[in-house]
């Protein structure tokens, strides 16, 4: 039996797109393929309102993470990492990985990053680039991303803001011409609700001409190699073609479904389990900056999340643990993708009716 995914990815995969993937191989220089990259482009810059170029990337979202703050950042400045969980902190990791000064600004998990906190921050150093992650998907907080992009341009017009929007991107908007934003990325198998394997950034002009700057840049992810091949409606190496497929055809539903009515279900799902949560429970994150695609739950009644998980397996649906150490302390129920208000209620009414709540 299998069970119906309520984790913040991956996520329930419709059998619509799991089957837009079994057509016949085409080879990827092809004018079929360069066709294909052209038809799905123009809807992803719909879903991300930009007219900047939307980059296909045959990887998981980490491997853009990767790509774009080595190529953010010139030699003799540095990245500034804003940390509020696991994610957030992988930035860092990376960033130390690949050799690129960062500092750090960190807040206990479950507290969300500020304007006023990343400003602060900015003025102590020579920074090329600063991080964000929109959706913190260890402990469930939407970051302000728009009003940090805002407070960043007033006073810094060359610092690159670097979006991991891995578990946002498709279920809350990111209004990336009008944030201003410099690289906004995701990967496939969150709100996207296909399999894993694909990433899709959308990269500014001004990352671009930084990338001009950077002398190590990398190969794989080379962004300004990307756009050479974008300009022809093609990726550098051999893409993963039939995800591309699945995603063009989950993205014509996306837009006939309307980016408005998709943020609104999204946010109607997470309602609804705030209010479940309100009821028996307490919030891991802190309640102004409440994600809507996925919840972080505090654990407060001591339950046993491994035998809920079993119990809920024997009906059908699977939720997560809570992040590395948040295990156990709390849960997470996912509410993106092509989940429905009726599923996230039927989910709720099991594990309700399993722990006994009343
Ligand atoms: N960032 C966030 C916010 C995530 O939720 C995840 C995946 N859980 C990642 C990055 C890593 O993405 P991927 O596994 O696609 O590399």
């Amino acid at each position: 039996m299998y069970q119906k995914l309520f984790i913040p990815g991956p996520t329930h995969v419709r059998q619509k797109i799991l089957d837009a993937q079994a057509e016949p191989m085409i080879g990827h220089r092809s004018k079929a393929y360069a066709d294909l990259q052209a038809e799905v482009t123009p809807k992803l810059q719909k879903l991300l309102y930009t007219e900047q170029p939307v980059f296909l990337f045959t990887n998981s979202g980490t491997g853009v993470m990767e790509g774009s703050i080595r190529q953010a950042v010139r030699p003799g400045k540095k990245a500034l990492v804003t940390v509020c969980g696991a994610f957030s902190d992988r930035w860092h990791k990376i960033a130390v990985a690949n050799g690129v000064p960062a500092d750090r600004v960190d807040v206990p998990w479950g507290q969300a990053i500020t304007p006023a906190l990343v400003m602060a921050a900015l003025e102590q150093g020579d920074y090329d680039a600063v991080t964000v992650t929109y959706n913190e998907t260890s402990t469930g907080v939407l970051n302000p991303l728009k009003e940090i992009a805002a407070a960043v341009r007033e006073k810094y017009p060359d610092i690159l803001i670097l979006v991991d929007a891995v578990s946002a991107m498709a279920g809350a908007k990111v209004e990336f011409d009008a944030w201003d934003l410099d690289v906004v990325l995701s990967s496939s198998q969150k709100c996207f609700a296909l399999p894993p394997g694909l990433a899709v950034a959308a990269v500014s002009e001004r990352a671009l001409k930084r990338a001009e700057a950077v002398p190590n840049r990398g190969y794989y992810f080379d962004f300004l190699n990307f756009l050479k091949y974008y300009k022809r409606n093609q990726t550098p190496a051999t893409p993963a073609i039939s995800l591309i497929r699945a995603l063009n055809v989950q993205m014509d539903d996306i837009l006939a479904e309307g980016l408005e009515a998709r943020w609104a279900r999204h946010q109607q799902m997470a309602e609804l389990v705030h209010a479940w949560v309100r009821k028996y429970w307490d919030f891991f994150a802190d309640p102004n900056y409440l994600s809507p695609t996925v919840t972080a739950v505090k654990n407060t009644r001591g339950i046993s999340v491994v035998e809920l998980n079993k119990a809920l397996a024997e009906r059908g649906a699977v939720i997560s643990n809570g992040y590395g150490k948040l295990k156990e302390q709390s849960f997470r129920i996912a509410h993106m993708g092509d989940l429905t208000p009726d599923d996230i209620r039927w989910l709720l009414d099991q594990i309700s009716d399993i722990l006994g709540l009343a």
